[in-house]
């Protein structure tokens, strides 16, 4: 299948082959011609699966056949900053040049930039539902013209409890809009929240492909303790196949203390956590994406929307807190079909968290060790059915499971409480 058969403008369709891409992913294929058509559309499909070009190249067409207006048309709201940044920054390279004007309203940024980008001309909106609805309640923005809302991880936004905001929001925009809705999952609250705010809308669900699923390696590490887990994370980072790396950490300051020790030990490297203003956050991912930094030690602030190619391996060095944010943080390295490696440092006590995340992926973390540093205690009982190198094992349907949350209410459908692992 080719980019040329989904009924996008030359312009747009030279845009993709700029950017690199030479065949649509699944995504792609169903959502484009579908949302040129005009249809309300349900996405199911995972964080890189190319959805961002999915919604993005039709609401661009759209503008372009609509000529000038005096209100922004186009609506995004995503569940994080960083992903709403991200979504500009691909808006802006697709459109190119003498492109749509675009405004991103999200959270700890300062408001003078955002006060000035809606009092000039303006098409297209990408927001975190907080701040844009700071702006909508000060009366700075008028959505009376919105022909188009995208809600981008919709499931994200609700776990967020963005709900009331998202029902405001949606509110005030005209009644005959497009809505476009990406979610991880479409079922329960999710659903709900669709059926609310779309209008017979057409519903596609993406298997995970090897391409949303990319060719990311794997591996568990046993260790006995905070100490040896240092050691393991040492002789990983010394691997000289590393380019870049995500660490991820439970906790801020458990991200702070491990970003100075890899500094003292001559390590170029940032840290990123939710206590960082803008400001600070901007300039770690810059250093990161501009290649200055080689490793960044982050919390699961970064798990979403970071999209930085360099990006080889992603190292737990603590596990998630849901199993599910451990399919975002390992989805920051094999990006746009590269390989990646991912490795998770666990305590024996910690296998029960460990299955949750087996369960909720379908595969099997296959256990590995590193010369001179295995283990001195043993895992008391092995993880269901794992055998060693046994990656594919699955055990239910893929992009199905349930996090730990789920599984304790017995409700998919609920939002998900924290579990208590
Ligand atoms: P997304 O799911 O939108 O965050 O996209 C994930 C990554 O895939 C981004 O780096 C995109 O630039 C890249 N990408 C999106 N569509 C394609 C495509 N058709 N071919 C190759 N890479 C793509």
């Amino acid at each position: 299948m080719a980019f040329a058969t989904l009924g996008l403008a030359p312009k747009l369709l030279q845009a993709v082959t700029d950017a690199g891409f030479t065949q649509p992913t699944a995504v792609q294929v169903e959502a484009i011609p579908l949302a040129l058509a005009g249809h309300d559309l349900l996405v199911s499909s995972q964080t890189g699966s190319g959805k961002t070009a999915a919604f993005m190249l039709p609401c661009l067409q759209r503008l372009m056949a609509a000529g000038p207006s005096r209100l922004p048309r186009v609506l995004v709201l995503t569940p994080t900053r960083e992903l709403a940044q991200q979504v500009a920054k691909a808006t802006a390279d697709f459109a190119g040049k003498r492109g749509p004007h675009i405004a991103v309203l999200v959270g700890g940024a300062p408001y003078a930039v955002q006060l000035k980008q809606l009092r000039g001309p303006l098409d297209i909106v990408v927001a975190t539902p907080g701040r844009l609805m700071d702006h909508l309640q000060r009366g700075k923005l008028d959505l009376s013209g919105i022909q188009t809302l995208v809600l981008d991880e919709a499931d994200r936004m609700l776990d967020m409890g963005f709900i009331d905001d998202i029902e405001a929001i949606a509110a005030r925009l005209p009644a005959a809009r497009q809505t476009l809705l990406f979610s991880a999952t479409l079922e329960g609250v999710v659903g709900k929240l669709a059926s609310r705010m779309t209008r017979d809308a057409r519903r596609i669900e993406i298997a995970r492909t090897p391409e949303a699923a990319p060719k990311i390696e794997q591996k568990l590490l046993f260790a006995d303790g905070h100490d040896h887990k240092l050691r393991l994370l040492d002789h990983l980072l010394s691997d000289i196949e590393l380019k870049q790396a995500v660490v991820f950490t439970a906790t801020k300051a458990g991200a702070e203390d491990l970003a100075d020790r890899l500094e003292d030990q001559g390590h170029a490297v940032e840290a990123l956590h939710g206590d960082m203003n803008q400001g600070a956050r901007n300039r770690a991912l810059r250093a990161l994406r501009e290649g200055r930094a080689r490793i960044l030690v982050a919390t699961d602030v970064a798990a979403r929307g970071l999209d930085v190619p360099g990006i080889s391996h992603v190292v737990n060095f603590d596990l998630p807190m849901q199993a599910e944010d451990y399919v975002h943080r390992i989805g920051r390295t094999g990006r746009a079909g590269r390989e990646g490696q991912a490795y998770t440092l666990a305590h024996h006590r910690e296998q029960g968290k460990v299955r949750g995340i087996e369960r909720y992926t379908g595969i099997a973390i296959p256990v590995t060790t590193l010369p001179g540093l295995e283990p001195k205690a043993r895992a008391a009982k092995p993880a269901i059915g794992r055998k060693a190198g046994d990656t594919k094992k699955r055990f239910g349907k893929p992009g199905q499971g349930k996090s730990y949350g789920d599984s304790r209410t017995g409700n998919p459908g609920t939002r998900r409480s924290r579990p208590s692992w």
